[in-house]
């Protein structure tokens, strides 16, 4: 008895699942392609604003390519992270 209504709910949730997993589907394939564009970037002294603090002589190290850098170095994919794990 108490199968036969959880398999009620289960099916009556069915459809909102598939969608739901559809628009993940969706969601990470966008971001797949997001992710593969931003590692394209060149990122350059000459082509980052610079704020105040991070004005530099050109003999010194950018610290806004640095932080972009380290950022794009250390942080994993989101296509990467929501993949399923066999
Ligand atoms: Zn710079």
């Amino acid at each position: 008895m108490r199968d036969r209504a959880n398999d009620a709910i289960l099916a009556a949730f069915q459809p909102v699942l598939d969608d739901l997993r559809a628009k993940l589907a969706a969601a990470t394939e966008a971001i797949r392609v997001k992710d593969q564009a931003l590692s394209l970037i060149n990122v350059t002294c000459e082509n980052v604003h610079h704020n105040k603090k991070d004005q530099h002589t050109w003999s010194q190290p950018c610290p806004v390519v640095a932080r972009i850098e380290k950022a794009l170095a250390t942080t994993p994919t989101v296509a990467a992270q929501w993949e399923e794990k066999p």
